[in-house]
């Protein structure tokens, strides 16, 4: 074991703040990395402040973050994929059992042992997993990515989480040329998705509460953008969609999507609003029309949309920003104040 600094929350109500964690020293097939850049997720701020405490309770201290961008330090002897001095990658998953029909088919995601980058029991300590808001990590070879070097590393960063959740139900639900497609909500997922639905060649239509944000969305790859609190612009569009990607973050009316979508069109909710959504039984009867949820992806599919980002210059656009500002940018983030995606340049945590 060792030390490695990090920030950390000691409960939901406290702000987060520098402290050491023990790591594990690396395994045979482990790969330690220097943490360059790691994304700021929503997710991040529900699970720091325990909102998701029926389905996954927040366990203190918590060391959040699944957008980890970095330098390979030290691998373990059996590893073949990385050398110390490689750009590397992690998500949101950093182990599962591998044996069972969802690992062998590639779609770790959905493995029953998985193991989640934070707030998840650690095999190794025998204590919880902690994330990237950290100088480093130590993470099994299998779920380590490899970016292309020509990207920028701030903006790269956030494809490990806002970027998968995009591309994978975009690719599952076959978004491409000939298709209409919506995005709610643009923030750090929604824009990652306006721009894969874009680079896949899709008709894009943004809805957002932010009428500010209209500029941007077209500037990112969107044909039209529609506020979504105007009746008559939304009304324009029903029974229109081949396929609507949720990625609200708060409670809202999914039904007002749902009755955009035509026959056997699919409503894919990425966002996870603390509280239920209300879904009435016609929406979804009349038209044949299918709800479904997605989480992030498989480490395939995430490299495959790493590949597809290197090829396409795609990056999220970012702010950079010292690990310092952390509790400023959750507020910011819940405010809509942020263009789209904060990444934390790690080396600010030297300072601490
Ligand atoms: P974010 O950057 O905060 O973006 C959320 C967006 O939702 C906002 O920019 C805003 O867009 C819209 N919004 C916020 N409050 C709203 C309200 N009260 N009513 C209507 N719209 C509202 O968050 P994010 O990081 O993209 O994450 C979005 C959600 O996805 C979170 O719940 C997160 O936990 C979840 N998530 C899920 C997965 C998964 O695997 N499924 C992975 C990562 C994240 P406009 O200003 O355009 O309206
Ligand atoms: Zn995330």
């Amino acid at each position: 074991m060792y030390n490695a600094r990090a920030y950390a929350a000691g409960s939901a109500t406290a702000r987060l703040a520098s402290t050491t964690i023990a790591r594990r020293t690396p395994t045979e097939t482990d790969v330690q990395i220097e943490v360059l850049y790691c994304g700021v997720c929503h997710s991040d701020l529900h699970q720091v402040r325990n909102e998701w405490s029926s389905v996954m309770p927040t366990v203190y201290p918590c060391v959040p973050g699944h957008e980890i961008l970095g330098r390979v330090t030290r691998v373990g002897a059996g590893v073949k994929k990385f050398k110390a001095g490689d750009l590397a990658a992690v998500g949101c998953l950093v182990d599962s059992d591998g044996t069972c029909p969802e690992c062998k088919a590639g779609l770790e995601q959905f493995c029953h042992n998985a193991t989640l980058t934070y707030n998840a029991p650690d095999k190794h300590t025998g204590g919880v997993t902690y994330g990237g808001y950290s100088e480093s990590v130590v993470v099994e070879e299998r779920f380590v990515l490899r970016v292309p070097e020509h990207l920028n590393p701030a903006g790269a960063a956030p494809l490990l989480c806002a970027g998968i959740t995009t591309y994978s139900p975009m690719r599952h639900w076959e978004v491409g040329k000939g298709k209409k497609v919506g995005v709610v909500g643009l923030g750090g997922l929604g824009h990652m998705g306006v721009k894969f639905a874009h680079a896949l060649g899709a008709h894009v239509v943004v809805f957002t509460t932010s009428p500010a944000k209209k500029e941007d969305a077209l500037r990112l790859g969107a044909d039209e953008v529609v506020i979504s609190r105007h009746a008559g612009e939304m009304a324009r569009h029903a029974g229109s969609f081949d396929f609507i990607l949720d990625a609200v973050s708060a409670h809202h009316d999914v039904n007002a999507y749902i009755n955009l979508l035509r026959r056997d069109g699919n409503l894919t909710l990425v966002g996870a609003p603390e509280t239920p959504l209300a879904v009435p039984a016609f929406g979804l009867i009349m038209g044949r029309r299918s709800l479904s949820g997605s989480p992030i992806g498989g480490i395939a599919e995430t490299q495959e949309m790493l590949d597809f980002c290197g090829m396409h210059n795609i990056t999220a656009d970012v702010e950079v920003i010292p690990i310092q500002k952390i509790n400023e940018a959750y507020e910011r983030m819940l405010k809509q104040d942020v263009k789209y995606r904060f990444s934390i340049d790690m080396a600010s945590l030297k300072a601490e």
